[in-house]
């Protein structure tokens, strides 16, 4: 495995490799990587000839300083892992690689499906990500990146953005990983102790309670997201950012679930934020 630390010399790295014909798979992240990364970097080695990891806590991406600071870092952890999963080309910038000093960060027009959400209660995160991921692919100049379903929005605000934008990326969604009880697996979730673990669960169980409910024929999006209100509060120790259901395709509000819906919560536990989801697709759709 190569490391590369440099973004002339990645990009370097790239255009030779496009020039043998070889294919380019990408998977941006910010490290302290987990099954649910490690699951996205097999399904790029499956796909691709070159399989580029980036390794990048982007700054622009967090809401406060301290939230920034206390995001886990585990770079030793993270090459091990990333070595074991045969990926070919580990970029690892500065900050100065992505954001080189005296240039201008120009602001990149949000899609519309950034508004609700985490654009709601995250303002200018979202911004971050385009930002930053639209800088990793003109370096890395990937045809195919992968991007998880934990991060249901995220994932759909970089389709549209390549599709604004022209760019000729394939996104690949991957579906969500969890721990065996359910817990969706994050970088996040080191920052819980183990008491704050077995809170974190009841988003899934809440999650859990909905599908099962939705099998039975509920449709009702106003009564989904009671329930799982109902469920994180009996839980206690949980402070809900937003529990909704909404299109799946264009994260409106919704009715009635007559297409695919999302069902999204963010919640504090013990000061961590945590997101959650599930796709609801009623039968024939
Ligand atoms: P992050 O390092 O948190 O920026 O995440 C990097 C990529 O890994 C993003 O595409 C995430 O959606 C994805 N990811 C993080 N956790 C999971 C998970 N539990 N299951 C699937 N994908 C995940």
């Amino acid at each position: 495995m190569k490391i590369v630390r440099s973004a002339p010399e990645m990009a370097r790295l790239a255009q030779e490799t496009r020039s043998a014909g070889k294919k380019i798979s990408f998977v941006p992240t910010m490290g302290s990587l987990h099954e649910g990364h490690l699951a996205l970097l097999r399904e790029g080695k499956r796909r691709g000839d070159l399989l580029v990891v980036s390794l990048f806590v982007n700054p622009t991406q967090f809401n406060s300083l301290q939230d920034f600071q206390k995001y886990p870092r585990d770079p030793e952890g993270d090459r091990k892992k990333c070595e074991a999963e045969g990926v070919d080309l580990l970029f690892t910038p500065e900050k100065e690689e992505i954001y080189p000093v005296g240039e201008k960060i120009t602001r990149i027009p949000l899609p519309a499906v950034a508004k609700p959400l985490e654009g709601r209660s995250r303002p200018g995160h979202l911004d971050g990500v385009v930002t930053v991921v639209s800088r990793l692919f003109r370096i890395v100049h990937p045809h195919l990146a992968l991007f998880g379903l934990k991060d249901y929005q995220q994932f759909r605000v970089i389709q549209e953005m390549v599709k604004d934008r022209g760019l000729e990326v394939e996104i690949v969604p991957c579906p969500v990983i969890r721990s065996p009880e359910g817990l969706a697996l994050s970088s996040r979730n080191r920052r819980l102790t183990p008491q704050g673990l077995e809170i974190a669960l009841n988003l899934s169980r809440s999650l859990q309670i909905i599908e099962s409910l939705f099998k039975k024929g509920e449709r009702d999006p106003r009564r989904i997201e009671d329930r799982i209100t109902y469920e994180l509060y009996q839980s206690g120790s949980v402070q809900i950012d937003y529990v909704t259901v909404v299109d799946a395709v264009t994260l409106e509000e919704i009715s009635t679930i007559s297409k695919p819906a999302l069902v999204a919560i963010a919640a504090f536990i013990e000061g961590v934020r945590l997101i959650d989801n599930c796709l609801l697709t009623p039968p024939g759709v």
